[in-house]
């Protein structure tokens, strides 16, 4: 796979604009009139504007808003519209904090037989996220919150979790939980996270301390099995005992064999266990000795119908999979689409394992919480917006332009006119916002830079690499393409600037190789960008083809097949082509692709249906 990744950017296509670029920088490869125009609105004019007219853009930025038939957002109250050369970037700005709990619809209805669930994961939005589990464990805490339940979170208390976004934050007990032949003094906090109750387990000793969530200098893997047998230790001395306890990903995998293998024989009687995964290709790879620091006997779980890693038979040392070890001593196990259910029984070294485990095994697809993802109420949109009133979508979309630097469409007097063809011009944007790793298709988002430049569109990517190797590829693509007019690369992790790029685009890319769920799909609809997608996973469940006639009432987007740059491009034409030559159907497309229910209300009952069928009564 790093191989495919390395050649995507090696690419002779690529080498060929990268000396282009470098002989054209300062000129544009579109049609001759568009050229002019982005030339008249290049960032440093612009930034000479908002120096010497700051007051008129002010006035301006207010008077869109109010054409807008919204009010601006007011964090923004007084200020000008924003610019590449602003001190303090548009994303970064001080925005109100943001009780999403006073929006969760109070009418849901609720259920009659109620429980007790408690997740344990590494991740939760906003406060600890790196990617979809962090949506997901907050979405669904939610939604089963709202139906009457009783439910809380425990999350490492990371070093660089942000303590003003907890609500109510308290000590409530000290206790010893065991690593490596020691008791480790351990703090569990209670507070509030978007009210949702959040119990926070901090060790004393290094575990969990860093700038990130992951990558601290401390060993991962033993962090996570001390956290696993920390949140039983913790639930045992204080006496909670839930219905269910949901464990998420191989980091909390070595729970289920703690709690069945030693917290049962104690106290602990209660509680069933489920398992979410959200993505099979991590599968926590351990030595037998790491897990034995948590005081079980890693050698026990080293066999087939165990925690053995299959590929790893035969050699020495052979290696555990804390992933297996938690699908084989769940009581049930989930995954995030029906779609990549089907997958994973079919490939992968895993899918013996599922097979044996396949009447325990489900495929939920997973939802958005449409608290924290809603235009019309969300804190970070200059100004907001629904299906029914889109103007709002559209300032947001100039908002973000002319912060990146990128030519704006109807605020000039050569904007918004192809002199070529004397044409109303449309410059579609492209927003691909995603962890850029080789799963997401790198080759392709790389290849949609080019074809969306020369489409005459404008693309963001946001995106961060965790392998130093990918992070100096896009670092390369972003020196080239963004101080031109069409293409900004920003390599970083902002929620803020996600909210932002959503509202403010045409159309979300999501070229994965493969895709358990996908979220960015889904928010991109609820957001009205709609989706250009590669049919794997969850993406094939939730995104359906305008051009698909046997399904024309579900159609929401644009789908392809082939891990081809052809295959991409086909998409991206027919979605170019209908931009802007068919404007009302794409609004229609639009509003279609926003009314559709991605909510966590919509699928959180089949969850509750499977913690029903497991737990003890
Ligand atoms: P994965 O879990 O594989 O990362 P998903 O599509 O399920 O992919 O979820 C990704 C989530 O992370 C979405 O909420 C997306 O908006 C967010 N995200 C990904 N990269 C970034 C980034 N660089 N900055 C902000 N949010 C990001």
């Amino acid at each position: 796979m790093e191989n495919t990744v390395v050649g995507a950017f090696g690419h002779p296509s690529l080498v060929a604009r990268r000396a282009s670029l470098r002989r054209n920088k300062k000129s544009s490869r579109l049609p001759a009139g568009a050229a002019a125009s982005y030339r008249l609105n290049s960032p440093s004019r612009r930034i000479k504007a908002v120096d010497t007219n700051s007051q008129d853009l002010n006035v301006h930025l207010e008077a869109r808003a109010e054409s807008a038939a919204d009010t601006i957002n007011p964090a923004l109250k007084g200020s000008v519209w924003p610019s590449p050369s602003d001190e303090t970037p548009f994303w970064k700005k001080e925005f109100p904090t943001w009780d999403v709990s006073v929006e969760v619809p109070a009418d849901v209805e609720k259920d009659s037989d109620l429980m007790h669930i408690i997740h344990v994961t590494a991740e939760m939005a906003p406060i600890a996220k790196v990617g979809g589990l962090g949506d997901v464990v907050t979405g669904l805490a939610r939604a089963c919150l709202s139906r009457g339940h009783t439910v809380d979170v425990v999350l490492p208390f990371y070093e660089c979790i942000e303590k003003r976004q907890i609500t109510d934050l308290t000590l409530i007990t000290t206790y010893n939980s065991f690593h490596d032949g020691d008791w480790i003094p351990t703090n569990a906090y209670r507070g509030e996270v978007s009210g949702i109750p959040v119990i926070f387990v901090e060790p004393s000793n290094q575990f969990f301390k860093g700038k990130y969530v992951y990558g601290g200098s401390y060993n991962e893997l033993e962090a996570y099995i001390f956290f696993s047998r920390a949140c039983l230790e913790w639930m045992q001395v204080t006496g909670v005992q839930p219905d269910i306890i949901h464990v998420h990903e191989w980091q909390t995998s070595a729970l289920p064999l703690l709690y069945w293998d030693m917290y049962h024989q104690l106290s602990l009687k209660r509680p069933r266990i489920t398992l979410t995964i959200h993505n099979m290709e991590h599968y926590g790879e351990c030595r037998q000795e790491q897990l034995s620091k948590c005081g079980l006997d890693g050698a026990i779980y080293a066999t087939t119908d165990k925690a053995v890693d299959d590929r790893t038979i035969g050699h020495n040392p052979e290696r555990l999979s804390l992933l297996k070890g938690g699908i084989v001593y769940d009581n049930a196990v989930l995954t995030v689409s029906p779609t990549y259910l089907k997958e994973t029984l079919c490939s992968g070294w895993l899918s013996s394992t599922l097979i044996r485990n396949r009447d325990k095994y489900f495929g939920i697809l997973n939802g958005i919480d449409t608290a924290i993802w809603n235009p019309a109420t969300d804190i970070y949109l200059p100004v907001k917006f629904n299906a029914q009133k889109l103007e709002g979508k559209k300032f947001c979309k100039n908002y973000v332009q002319k912060g990146l630097g990128l030519p704006v469409e109807s605020a000039g007097i050569v904007e918004g006119k192809d002199v070529v063809n004397g044409t109303q011009r449309k410059v579609p944007l492209v927003v691909c916002i995603t962890r850029l790793v080789a799963q997401k298709g790198l080759h392709l988002i790389t290849h949609a830079i080019k074809n969306v430049e020369e489409l005459g569109g404008q693309m963001v990517v946001l995106g961060k690499a965790p392998d130093d190797r990918v992070e100096r590829e896009f670092k390369d693509l972003a020196d080239l393409y963004n101080e031109g007019p069409a293409i900004r690369i920003l390599l970083m992790y902002s929620e803020e600037l996600s909210h932002m790029l959503y509202a403010a685009a045409d159309m979300v890319l999501v070229p994965s190789l493969y895709e358990p769920c996908g979220l960015a799909q889904m928010i991109g609809m609820r957001y009205g960008a709609v989706p250009t997608v590669r049919r794997t996973g969850g993406l094939a469940d939730t995104v359906f083809d305008i051009d698909d006639h046997s399904n024309s009432h579900m159609a929401n987007g644009f789908v392809f097949d082939g891990i081809d740059e052809g295959s991409l491009n086909g998409a991206l034409d027919r979605a170019f082509s209908l931009y802007k030559n068919k404007p009302d159907e794409w609004t229609g497309l639009v509003r279609k692709a926003m009314e559709r229910d991605n909510s966590w209300n919509n699928t959180a009952g089949n969850y509750i249906e499977v913690y029903n069928s497991v737990r003890v009564r």
